[in-house]
């Protein structure tokens, strides 16, 4: 039996979680919730699981998660351990009592907490790609130290893993990685301008959480996966390949030496990745729609248009460019996509935000978490300053 700590259980990707343990009650066990400030699902999780710690971001959430547990009326015996803070979050992910952590807290606020696990040799199923974005090379140096099994839960890096099974690392000459090419795929570059928040978190395949969607909207996110994917397996950013596929049912391809290329395909749905990510190195049932092979279908592959999304383009640069580029191009973009959510900025602002903060902050190279974080917590200020001095489009 598996025993988990979920960070982020509040979340699309900790709600699928939930699903998957709620399907297999038999095969993993819950000891900690952790979630920011949404009590009201954390209470409903709590009842239904019965973890052994639930954690909450701030002293106000822990005190609203007691309330709203004394009104579910669940015996106060009966209540978990509860704690709140980032501390809190670290001793739940390196716990005697677990074994396995899924890291799915948007942005760098699981940053610690899943360096922690990783160092203590747990194995991590990863969804928040901000970790690696920001803290690639130390995360990966913990790894090889601790030996801790790092399988990725984003679909893209999960497919990639899948098909990195199939030969040596050696053998492999490219990833690919697709894109659905969000809701402005066919989009003119010319109304961009234009877009509103509600069509930008109008994605056409996925839903999840608004960072994430604005992110894909941007194709930001295609970015930091490319990050991602060059620090998980070993990869220079011009091996890799991005290549959009409204359908995103392939998920990734690798391209073996011959020229072979092999893809993961899979309906589009993360219980599946995440349940990987915990039967690793075994399958099971899945509670996922099949793909119907009886039934007609096409799919389309395209390459993404570099001008009308520069965003992705910038990542390629900051992995080339290393040290912190790529923490102070997540950190700026995590401001400038608020900013957007909040109609402050335009969509086209928050490239423009980015780019003007990363041309900004100095280049270095953090030894730490902390010093990691010291580097995001500089690059919001920064990325904050610009957006502010953004005038709301007409
Ligand atoms: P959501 O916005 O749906 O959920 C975010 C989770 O993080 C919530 O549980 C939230 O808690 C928690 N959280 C936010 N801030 C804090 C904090 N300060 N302390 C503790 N918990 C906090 O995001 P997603 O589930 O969509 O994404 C999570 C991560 O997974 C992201 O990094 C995303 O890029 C990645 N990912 C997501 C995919 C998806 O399909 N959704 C696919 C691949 C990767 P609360 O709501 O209680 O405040």
């Amino acid at each position: 039996m598996r025993t988990l700590t979920v960070l982020g259980s509040t979340g699309s990707i900790g709600t699928n979680t939930l699903d998957v343990v709620r399907r297999n009650r038999e095969l993993y066990g819950i000891y900690a919730l952790v979630a920011g400030r949404n009590v009201a699902t954390l209470t409903r999780q709590i009842v239904e699981f019965r973890p052994q710690v639930a954690a909450v971001a701030t002293p106000e959430a822990l005190a609203g998660l007691a309330e709203s547990l004394a009104a579910s009326g669940l015996p106060r015996t009966q209540w978990p351990e509860l704690l709140e803070g980032p501390e809190a979050f670290v001793r739940v992910s390196v716990a005697s009592e677990i074994d396995t952590v899924i890291s799915a807290i948007v942005g760098v606020a699981g940053l610690r907490a899943t360096y922690a696990a990783i160092r203590g040799g747990k194995r991590v199923g990863l969804a928040t790609k901000e970790v690696m974005v920001c803290a690639g090379q130390l995360v990966m140096d913990a790894v090889r130290e601790s030996g801790a099994e790092l399988i990725p839960v984003d679909s893209e890096h999960n497919g990639a893993h899948q098909c990195l099974r199939a030969g040596n690392r050696g053998q492999v000459a490219r990833l690919i990685l697709t894109a659905s090419g969000g809701p402005f795929r066919e989009t003119p570059a010319e109304a961009l301008a234009r877009v509103t928040p509600a069509q930008a978190l109008n994605h056409p395949t996925w839903r999840m959480g608004n960072r994430i969607t604005i992110d894909s909207a941007t194709m930001m996110n295609k970015g930091f996966e490319v990050i991602e994917a060059c620090w998980l397996f070993d990869f220079a950013p011009a091996e890799i390949g991005v290549v959009i596929h409204p359908q995103s049912t392939v998920h990734a391809m690798i391209e073996y030496t011959d020229g072979s290329v092999l893809a993961q395909i899979a309906a589009t749905d993360m219980r599946m990745p995440i349940q990987y990510a915990l039967t690793y190195p075994e399958r099971a049932e899945a509670p996922v729609p099949k793909i119907d092979w009886a039934q007609a279908r096409h799919w389309d592959f395209s390459p993404p248009d570099l001008r009308k999304f520069p965003l992705l383009r910038l990542a390629y640069e900051c992995q080339e460019a290393g040290g912190s580029a790529c923490c102070t191009l997540n950190a700026a973009d995590e401001i400038a996509v608020e900013a957007f959510l909040e109609e402050k900025i335009g969509f086209l602002g928050i490239y423009e935000v980015v780019s003007e903060c990363l041309a900004k902050m100095p280049v270095r190279s953090p030894r730490s978490v902390e010093e990691v974080l010291e580097i995001d917590a500089e690059s919001r200020r920064v990325a904050r300053e610009l957006t502010a001095r953004r005038a709301v489009p007409a």
